[in-house]
Parts: structure tokens; C-alpha cells; sequence
């Protein structure tokens, strides 16, 4: 094995697991002084990621294919199911993240876990501690990840640490208004118009093995509903289509409205009335919408599990 360490986010690469493997990278290359630590992402990257990357001035990591053989180390995901290719195989040398914790490895390593809004606070958070800082276009690209992952504060994810954090980042990126830049990014990632169905559900998608079987959840997160609207029939029966070819017990895509704060839920389930009683919603038209519900991640996969 070579001594090059690569980070690496999850499978369908989001802005915070990009910036996380970007920025974690950095962070370990200036303490340790070396420069083996190399950011990669697993896929293609989506829009806003594309969009922070060149507003900052980042390249696009390498994008690996497998991680057989290679070191890495995990970042905004701790389970192999949404791991990269051959990650099992490969030796993990940390993990990195805030997500539910469904992690086995057969010798001890740094497992570093905090129930925080996004994987760039807890990195952001390592830089303070030792009194140092991302400069600034690093801090800009953290600053978005976490506007993003924490729906501007809005998320329940969203902690108190986090909201010091976006302050403090705001500062070091220069950017005054930092809801307005959210806003921004929010835009570019909710625009729709040139996506089909498949696209818009996978673009933030992740499989579960549930009790009940494989579920399939993806969500979109966006500040205007109409262009979903258009395309509701379209998504449906593209959840039909992803549920029967992928061998799922449910498939559901959350179009998250984060002005209103609350979620359109589409379903393809072999259970509905399950799902329904699990989520305290009742489907019309294999859909249904719940005030309230922002989060993948702490509202909707714990009632599954
Ligand atoms: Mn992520
Ligand atoms: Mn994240």
C-alpha cells in the first residue's frame, strides 16, 4: 500500500461530503506537515457542489472508482452501504461524521462521531480548537456545506454549535449576509428544469436495510415548489419504476419546501398503510405532505428503524 491517504464522502456525492474530504484533507496535511492527504469523491458531483467548488476556487477531487487496497479515511458516512466500492476492502484508517452509526471494522481506529448539523462543523470546530483557521475561500466552501446540510439553521439537525460556527466562517469568508448567499446556493440547487425524474430522485438519494426490507430515500430540498409540481406525475411513476427494478420494500422522495418548513412525501411502498401509520400521514394520489418534516436523516429514517 502506498502512503497516500485518501478522504472520501459518501456515494452520491452532496456539497458537505465534498467540502468535508476537501477540507479535512487541508486539516491534516497542515498538522501533519506532509501532503499525503488527498480529497476524492466517489461520482460525479451534483450542481451546487459544481457551483461552491468554482465560486471558491476548488478543482474538482479525484474521482475514484474503487478503494480496494487504498487508504482512506470516511467522511460524512460511516456505513458501507453508502460507501464507495471496495471500501471493506480497503484499509480505514478514520471515520469522520454525523450520521447514525452502523460502522464494524476489525481493529480499533479513530471513530470521530458528533451529533452536529453538518461533517464541515465538526472540521471546522478542529481548526478552532488548535487556533487555526481555513482561509478564506475554504471557510467559504464550509460555510456552504453547512447552509446546505442544515437547511440554513432550519433543520432539526441544526445545533447551536453549528449556528457559531456559520458565523464564524461567514467572517473568515467575508460574506456579509450569509442567508442571502444560502439562498443562493439554494437556488442553483433547486432548479429542476433541466432534470428528469430519475435525475431529480438520485440526485440525493440513499438506500436502507430497514427491518421491513430495502428502502430507497432521496430528498430534494427546494425554495420553490412549482417546478415539482409540474413534474409530479413524473416522479411518481419513476418511484414505481426505481422500486420494482431495484428490489425495494418502499421508495419514497421528500421534496422538502423550506420556506414553508414541511415535506411533500411520494411513495412506492409494499406496505403503504405501514408507512403511513409510521409517518402520521395519509397518501392521496401516493403522496401526501407533513408539516414539519425537513430532515432524512433525524425525523423520517428513525421511524423505520
Ligand atoms: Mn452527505
Ligand atoms: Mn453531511
Amino acid at each position: 500500500m502506498s502512503e497516500k491517504v485518501y478522504i472520501i464522502g459518501h456515494k452520491v456525492p452532496d456539497l458537505d461530503s465534498v467540502a468535508a474530504a476537501i477540507s479535512y484533507a487541508d486539516f491534516k496535511n497542515i498538522i501533519e506537515e506532509t501532503d499525503k492527504y488527498m480529497p476524492a469523491v466517489p461520482g460525479k458531483i451534483n450542481k451546487e457542489t459544481k457551483y461552491a467548488l468554482d465560486k471558491f476556487k476548488f478543482s474538482q477531487p479525484e474521482e475514484l472508482s474503487g478503494a480496494e487496497n487504498k487508504n482512506i479515511i470516511l467522511v460524512d458516512h460511516n456505513e458501507f452501504s453508502q460507501a464507495i466500492t471496495g471500501a471493506p476492502d480497503a484499509n480505514i484508517i478514520e471515520v469522520l461524521d454525523h450520521h447514525k452509526v452502523d460502522f464494524k471494522y476489525n481493529k480499533p481506529i479513530l471513530f470521530n462521531i458528533k451529533p452536529w448539523g453538518a461533517s464541515c462543523s465538526i472540521i471546522a470546530d478542529m481548526y478552532f480548537n488548535l487556533d487555526l483557521e481555513p482561509d478564506k475561500n475554504l471557510a467559504g466552501l464550509m460555510l456552504s456545506a453547512i447552509l446546505i446540510d442544515t437547511v440554513l439553521t432550519k433543520s432539526p439537525t441544526c445545533t447551536s454549535i453549528d449556528k457559531i460556527i456559520i458565523e464564524k466562517l461567514s467572517e473568515i469568508a467575508e460574506i456579509e449576509d450569509w442567508n442571502k448567499f444560502g439562498m443562493e446556493l439554494f437556488k442553483v440547487r433547486s432548479s429542476v428544469s433541466d432534470l428528469n425524474a430519475k435525475e431529480i430522485i438520485k440526485s440525493d438519494y440513499k438506500d436502507f436495510n430497514f427491518k421491513d426490507g430495502k428502502f430507497g430515500i432521496g430528498q430534494v430540498e427546494t425554495a420553490d415548489l412549482t417546478e415539482f409540481k409540474q413534474k409530479e406525475e413524473e416522479l411518481i411513476s419513476e418511484i414505481k419504476k426505481i422500486k420494482e427494478n431495484g428490489g425495494y420494500h418502499t421508495v419514497i422522495l421528500m421534496i422538502t419546501d423550506i420556506i414553508n418548513e414541511g415535506s411533500w412525501v411520494l411513495v412506492d411502498s409494499d406496505e403503504s398503510e405501514k408507512i403511513e401509520k409510521d409517518l402520521g400521514i395519509k397518501f392521496e394520489n401516493k403522496k401526501a405532505y407533513k408539516k414539519g418534516l425537513l430532515s432524512r436523516k433525524k425525523q423520517l429514517v428513525p421511524k423505520f428503524t
